[in-house]
């Protein structure tokens, strides 16, 4: 049910429902912890149907055509929602985490982030202000889990601001497509992307669904 519901939400994983990302906001209107009109966009004229959709799967009833919505989306490509670009799979949380891990390199070397730290940052090539939280700082590398845009986490919250930064890793789950091997150039949704934009990297690690890539760039090869 929660994946049916994935399917009609808007994909924007802008967090103005309070959740992470569009599929944390699934999970929850699964659970019954929100109403539909928890996503603003929902409330659109333009997402008035998918927003009917997602009433009526919740209720038990399924809305003409969801048989053949299921599969073909099954069949899909995996495009890009901003610049429909075709992507090699989706890149989903470490199971129990909030988002995919990323790893940054701080233009800013006097920059003195810590595990616990919440660091406000623009990653190169992206015009997105993104705020996360510091997991692991190591060898200039810092590691980090997106946690909001700012409205997200509340007026309270101490953050560090570290400017622009590189991101040149992502580690979490392939949760559609194929799961690479080691040494191969893909194409990836990382699933919190907030403009749902296509990534490319080389995929360093691959265990299981679980990969770990490099080289990451929003040039898409
Ligand atoms: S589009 Fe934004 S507000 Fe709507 S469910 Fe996704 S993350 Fe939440």
């Amino acid at each position: 049910m929660k994946r049916q519901i994935y399917q009609q939400l808007p994909g924007f994983n802008c967090g103005e429902c309070g959740y992470t990302n569009c599929t944390r906001f699934a999970a929850a209107l699964v659970e019954g912890d929100v109403e539909t009109t928890g996503c603003p966009f929902l409330l659109q004229d333009r997402f008035k149907e998918s927003s009917e959709r997602v009433d009526e799967i919740l209720s038990g009833k399924t809305w003409e055509g969801a048989e053949d919505a299921i599969s073909t989306e099954e069949e899909a490509e995996i495009t890009g929602l901003i610049d429909h670009l075709a992507a090699d799979f989706v890149l989903a949380p470490l199971r129990g985490e909030p988002s995919c891990r990323e790893d940054l390199h701080p233009f800013d070397w006097a920059i003195h982030a810590e595990v616990g730290d919440i660091l406000r940052y623009r990653p190169w090539g992206c015009p997105i202000t993104h705020f996360a939280e510091v997991l692991a700082v190591a060898h200039g590398i810092v590691t980090v889990h997106v946690v909001g845009p700012l409205h997200r986490l509340g007026s309270e919250i101490a953050w560090k601001n570290v400017g622009l930064c590189m991101v040149v890793g992502f580690e979490g789950l392939v949760i559609r497509g194929d799961v690479p091997d080691v040494g191969a150039t893909v194409r990836f949704l990382p699933e919190h992307c907030m403009m749902g934009k296509v990534h490319s990297g080389v995929i360093v690690h691959s265990e299981g669904d679980r990969v770990r890539i490099e080289g990451i760039d929003l040039k898409v090869w």
